[in-house]
């Protein structure tokens, strides 16, 4: 089979190599594949059998050829110990990728992808399952990318590639979805209430966000300390319950004109998005989300929104993809005609090429550094920036600049790794260890 030759070898990712001297790491990963290659056989011959059975009843009549599909599923069910809707999921999604995916359906076989990602990614596919001249492009580009990435990296990544192949399929589910949005309370018999919401991304964007800072800030002001950060989120957006005005009521009833979003949101947008030339989505600096082009532009024209606009400038990096170099303030103006001069300002205002002298990270310095990090620095992490801590690699105290080249997102757990000098990173010996039980404190992630 031609697509067998192309794919990689179930190795150690390289940016794992330094696990390899671990002998029980290496005995762990050689199972590991031993198991993916397992379970892509033993789904390889379950879809084998429903052909087979299939091809048996070819001549039969419809009711007679669903009945024997049925029972193909109930089959696999007693095989797999499993319900007969989980199986019937597993063989749908596992014929998914072995008739419109192949080359990943292969890699899942060959063990250097596991089923469970493949799987997200033909789950995600299913908006462009039609577009023939897509799914290879697709499928390529799983092969290449997704065996170093693990299951919430391909999340995120299908969630943003997928609209990027067919942004009018993306746009048209998304106005479906908007139909199904609704809000049920269900009330518990201790006193306590669950709210269940599907309301559209942009509403609510960044009332996460803004419950998470104000949390945040309570802990620092450590004014009420008995409270868990999870209830201080949960106290604030009760009291964003009560105190909505009636004119957000009111914009609100009408999805045409949203309430004007009260806090910050960072999104990622092209040019062509902005001026209405494209219809290609934008994406959240963090890579969470993912809205569609009108959402987008009506948040970018929306009067009532303070905006704070800068420009990015991606270079493709070692691996081939693209990371963002240069950042560039553009101030609070809807840059209806200054798009071209971006450019050439890059070079000059660019604030990932500024160091700063102070020895915390703050500022256009830190937009910057959260804009270019978009998410925690260490391998595999998918923790917002904006909710982890701005690091010095080599700490302030031992010389470490303030500067980009020295500075990247790490989240609370990776940054306490870091400090024990238990993270090694890609390009870099892992670091020695700051001096524990100080190195958090000095660099709070609220800029203020
Ligand atoms: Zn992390």
């Amino acid at each position: 089979m031609e697509a067998e030759t192309m794919i990689p070898a179930p190795i150690l990712p390289e940016h794992y190599a330094h696990l390899a001297g671990e002998p029980e790491l290496v005995e762990a990963w050689d199972q590991e594949v031993r198991l993916r290659q397992a379970e892509a056989a033993k789904l390889g011959m379950l879809l084998a059998y429903r052909s087979r059975k299939l091809q048996t009843h070819r001549d039969q009549h419809a009711f007679a050829r669903a009945a024997v599909e049925k029972a193909v599923v109930r089959d696999a069910a007693i095989i797999l110990s499993a319900t007969e809707s989980s199986a019937r999921r597993l063989l749908t999604s596992a014929e998914f990728l072995q008739k419109k995916l192949p080359r990943t359906w292969v890699a899942c076989g060959a063990g250097s992808m596991d089923f469970g990602r493949a799987r997200r990614v033909a789950q995600a596919a299913e908006d462009i399952a039609h577009r023939d001249d897509l799914l290879p492009i697709l499928d390529e580009e799983v092969i290449q990318k997704a065996p170093a990435m693990n299951l919430a990296e391909v999340d995120q990544w299908v969630k943003q590639r997928i609209p990027e192949l067919d942004a009018e399929a993306y746009n048209s589910r998304c106005e479906r979805a908007r139909a199904k949005r609704y809000v049920a309370f269900t009330h518990h018999d201790d006193g306590m209430t669950k709210i269940d919401a599907l309301v559209p991304t942009v509403s609510v964007a960044s009332l996460e966000r803004e419950l998470w800072s104000s949390a945040r800030k309570q802990t620092d002001e450590s004014a009420e300390g008995d409270r868990t950060f999870t209830q201080r989120m949960a106290d604030e957006f009760t009291s964003r319950l009560q105190r909505g005005t009636t004119e957000q009521r009111e914009a609100e009833r009408d999805l045409q004109q949203p309430a004007p979003v009260n806090a910050k949101i960072s999104i990622l947008v092209t040019a062509d998005t902005l001026a209405g030339r494209s219809n290609a989505p934008a994406l959240s600096e963090d890579k969470s989300y993912v809205l569609p082009a009108s959402d987008v532009r009506r948040i970018a024209r929306d009067p009532r929104a303070t905006h704070e606009w800068f420009a990015s400038g991606t270079t493709s990096g070692p691996d081939g993809e693209e990371q963002i170099t240069s950042v560039v303030p553009l101030g609070t103006g809807y840059p209806s005609n200054g798009w071209d001069e971006v450019s050439a300002w890059e070079r000059s205002v660019n604030a990932l090429s500024k160091t700063s002298q102070a020895r915390f990270v703050t500022g256009q310095l830190r937009e910057a550094i959260l804009i270019r990090d978009r998410t925690c620095r260490a391998d595999g992490c998918t923790r917002p920036a904006w909710a982890a801590d701005v690091d010095h690699k080599t700490p302030h105290e031992q010389g470490g600049k303030t500067a980009p080249e020295n500075i990247w997102a790490l989240c609370r757990a990776h940054h306490i790794m870091k400090s024990h000098g238990l993270l090694p990173f890609p390009g870099h010996d892992p670091p020695e260890g700051d001096l524990p039980g100080r190195v958090l404190e000095h660099e709070s992630n609220e800029s203020g």
